[in-house]
């Protein structure tokens, strides 16, 4: 499989500055080494709790910021030390869906105006043209033609989101983060997007990161998911093999948590409680970041950082117990935590 997106220890950390001198005191580390591939057609979800440096990570990405240090490409080209000019040559084929369509729409520009924003930013198409081309983003995303000379606050927060969408959708992207696209609508609406953002991608052949906290979501979304804790993503697999058979104590815990639709299986299942606040990502624990709540804690965990490697084909963590010889006489040790 092609990866069109290469992501190779990805730092994003921002300055904390105090003292009269406002001189830099420390950092967040929002985003603390990662490295992942998205292959092409793909959806590779990434969760984990509020604060895990989910968001940041998609934005870093997608150079919404200028990163701390690492690697990005997309279809082979590098774009993590890109300045702004060029950078905005690259924006057409990468795209965003924000949480809050709200928050970008502009209120005072017609809904035909905010989707052809894109387009009159990069100077393509005008006119009569300009207009097909609205109207057919409109259809794509299931939007009446009529209203195209509305405003935002006439349309409901799932149209909205498909107003959105659509504006992604204009420079005819090939990879799109989704950040929390569904979290703000209606339980009602948000299988009406997910499934919209799925035929999209049929559609079209995009590429998704798909950032979310809601587990159930991302598996029916995703192909392959990521789990970033602190920082850091401490897993990632194909979907099926990372839910049924997560290696991460982090990750099992957060699987754990998941409602299960069937009473007789929901009965047995056993839920992980981890004690303990996530630490600040401006002063995360020496050794593991997830040593402060880890149930299978050991020696080892808090001086030392676990290694990111591929313990089975394709599935990768980082984790003491899954360290080469480690793992056999060590993998219930703590278990009972
Ligand atoms: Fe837990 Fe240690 Fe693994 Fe970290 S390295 S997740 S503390 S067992
Ligand atoms: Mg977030």
């Amino acid at each position: 499989r092609k990866a069109l997106v290469e992501v190779r220890d990805l730092k994003m950390h921002f300055p904390i500055s105090g003292g009269l001198l406002r001189r830099q005191v420390g950092a967040v580390k929002a985003v603390d080494g990662v490295s992942f591939d998205i292959f092409e057609g793909e959806t590779l979800g990434i969760v984990g709790e509020s604060g895990c440096g989910k968001s940041t990570c998609g934005r870093a990405v997608l150079r919404l910021y200028d990163i701390t240090e690492g690697s990005i490409k997309i279809d082979g080209t590098e774009i993590g030390t890109m300045g702004q000019g060029q950078l905005r040559r690259m924006r057409p084929k990468m795209q965003m869906v924000f949480q809050d369509p709200q928050a970008c729409l502009n209120p005072r520009m017609t809904v035909a105006g905010i989707i052809a924003e894109p387009l009159d930013e990069h100077g393509k198409l005008s006119g009569k043209a300009k207009l097909d081309r609205v109207y057919e983003l409109m259809d794509a995303v299931g939007l009446n033609r009529n209203f195209a000379n509305r405003y935002p606050h006439a349309f409901s927060g799932g149209q909205r989101q498909r107003i959105g969408i659509a504006r992604a959708l204009a420079l005819n992207p090939r990879f799109i983060v989704c950040d929390e696209p569904i979290a703000a609508l209606d339980v009602s609406i948000q299988a009406q997007v997910v499934n919209l953002l799925e035929k999209l991608q049929d559609e079209f052949g995009l590429t998704y990161m798909f950032i979310s906290h809601d587990l159930s979501m991302v598996k029916h979304i995703a192909d392959r998911v990521a789990v970033m804790y602190l920082g850091k993503v401490v897993e990632l697999a194909e979907r099926d093999e990372l839910y049924e058979r997560p290696l991460h104590p982090y990750t099992e815990a957060l699987m754990s948590a998941v409602p299960e639709p069937d009473p007789a299986i929901e009965a047995k299942v056993e839920r992980i409680i981890l004690r303990g606040d996530v630490p600040s990502p401006s002063n995360p624990p020496k050794g593991c970041n997830f040593s402060t709540r880890c149930p299978k804690v050991m020696d080892i965990c808090r001086k030392l950082d676990p290694e990111y490697r591929e313990a089975r084909p394709g599935h990768f963590v980082a984790c003491h117990l899954h360290d080469a010889g480690i793992m056999d006489n060590q993998t219930n040790a703590g278990s009972a935590g």
